[in-house]
């Protein structure tokens, strides 16, 4: 009786109403740093709840032993690996977790075509949405896969392109919307399926390979959004409405996160997957031939100026994730507050490799969140601030977005450090960042630099600070 009701279609359906509610408040509170933590369970428990009620769905069939050994591997593997990921890994796990659900889609539509008897007596919707779903689940797991091992460094970061890039990727996705027709109007073959499949496998690969390392977490952002389409795809396939509203909000906000992220750096979506950008060599200092210098400081220095400032501003980048300085960047500005210095941080939305990262990175470190400023809270700040102290950041400080029209970042909002009476540059050397430009802040009067690794000087600042 208690085992019919839960099997009940009605009750599964509640359940998975429950669920996607979870997934929406879940998702609305990832939107701030103080609630997504909580926003993160939330989504999980509904995730637990739609798996659970998928479990009870009577059309799983009883292949326990096969259900229960994948559940078993899959939480030994991802479990460990979720926990001990740096967090400067966190782009290229968030492209294999995305590249497995890609994957998956793509099998369970195979699974259906097999199950069907290649699609015979099947409606035309649903073999268009399974079909959909097979290109773009394996274009996505493939796709993802290459990002993986570019940001791992398991293969060259560069942009990589064969002759005529351009031409064989409109030819694959030719042969997989042929195939597609094919099977759509009657053909029962199931290498015409697999012919689809190894097509999208090599679309995606050729997609994500020309594409340099450093682009890739819009790109991942991209895949996201198409693994989400895809779930939906097969949700329709297999009626199942979990898939389709799970898939929808995936996509959806895969999208929007695309979106945001290439606005934030002044790019659009099609130049950044046209690739070259983000791969290419670093612009030395002096490789123009103008005649340029760097005044540079020391920690006592450093100290010094900042003991008697009344309003220090913390500009953090993708070097401070690099060196894992964020503690000792707290150490310091309590430091600063103990002799009466106001701190803040100016974080700008691409700082870093990942939307979020230096604010994951300071609230890792304790730093109370109003002392956090978003670029447009920030900018005004500057021009009372006494110093900025920027720690590894570099292209979100880069005055030549403003100023410079030949250059590569140009239009790109940036923080306006240069406005503040003095600034100072913690970083290893004159070496460029993520877009590979040289970038003038550097040789501006009232710059110094202090070189070496973010953490070893924020700690030597501190310590000269303390005995001050
Ligand atoms: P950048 O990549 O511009 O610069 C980082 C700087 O950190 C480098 O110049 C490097 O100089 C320095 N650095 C590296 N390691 C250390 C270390 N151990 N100690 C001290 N310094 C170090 O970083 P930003 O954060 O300023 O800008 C982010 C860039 O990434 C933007 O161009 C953005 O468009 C891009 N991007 C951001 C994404 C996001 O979602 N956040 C996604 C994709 C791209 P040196 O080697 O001399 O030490």
């Amino acid at each position: 009786m208690f085992a019919s009701f839960l099997q009940d279609p009605d009750f599964i359906r509640v359940c998975y109403i429950v669920a996607f509610v979870l997934f929406i408040v879940g998702l609305g509170r990832l939107t701030g740093p103080r609630t997504a933590v909580s926003g993160n369970r939330i989504a999980a428990v509904g995730m637990a709840i739609a798996v659970i009620a998928t479990l009870l769905d009577q059309r799983m069939g009883s292949n326990w032993v096969l259900i229960v050994a994948a559940v078993v591997v899959g939480t030994a593997v991802a479990v460990p690996a979720a926990r001990n990921v740096k967090m400067t890994a966190m782009p290229q796990m968030v492209a294999l977790f995305n590249g497995v659900g890609g994957g998956a889609i793509a099998l369970i539509s195979w699974g259906e075509f097999r199950h069907s008897d290649g699609f015979a007596d099947v409606e035309l919707y649903i073999v268009i949405a399974a079909l959909l779903a097979a290109i773009i689940g394996s274009v996505s797991f493939w796709g993802s896969n290459i990002a993986f091992a570019k940001l791992q460094e398991l293969i060259d970061g560069k942009p990589i392109a064969l002759p005529g890039q351009q031409v064989i990727n409109i030819a694959l996705l030719g042969v997989c919307v042929g195939l597609s027709v094919a099977i759509a109007t009657g053909t029962t073959s199931e290498w015409a399926f697999v012919g689809i499949l190894i097509a999208a496998a090599l679309l995606g690969t050729f997609v994500v390979l020309p594409i340099g390392g450093a682009d890739m977490p819009v790109v991942i952002s991209l895949l996201n959004a198409f693994t989400g389409l895809s779930a939906a795809a097969a949700g329709i396939a297999l009626d199942n409405v979990a898939l389709i509203v799970g898939g929808m909000i995936v996509g959806a906000s895969g999208s929007i996160l695309t979106n945001l992220m290439a606005q934030a750096m002044n790019r659009s979506i099609p130049s950044i997957v046209a690739g070259g950008f983000g791969g290419a060599t670093a612009i030395a200092a002096g490789d123009d031939g103008v005649d340029r210098t760097v005044r540079s400081t020391s920690a006592s220095d450093a100290a010094v100026q900042m003991a008697y400032a009344s309003q220090v501003m913390i500009v953090p980048g993708y070097g401070m994730a690099v060196a894992q300085a964020q503690h000792a960047v707290r150490e310091l500005t309590l430091e600063l507050e103990k002799r009466g210095v106001e701190v803040m941080f100016a974080v700008h939305p691409v700082a870093g490799r990942m939307p979020g990262h230096m604010n994951v990175l300071l609230a890792e470190a304790d730093v109370p969140y109003d002392q956090l400023k978003e670029m447009d809270d920030a900018n005004p700040q500057f021009a009372r601030t006494d110093v900025s102290l920027i720690i590894g950041a570099n292209d979100v400080t880069n005055p030549a977005a403003n100023d410079d029209p030949s250059s590569p970042i140009y239009g790109m909002p940036i923080l306006e450090v240069d406005r503040s009476r003095s600034v100072i540059v913690l970083k290893r050397s004159m070496s460029s960042g993520f877009a590979g430009i040289d970038n003038p802040l550097f040789y501006a009067d009232g710059t110094s630099m202090l070189f070496g690794d973010a953490k070893g000087s924020v700690q030597e600042i501190t310590s000269e600070l303390s005995e001050l």
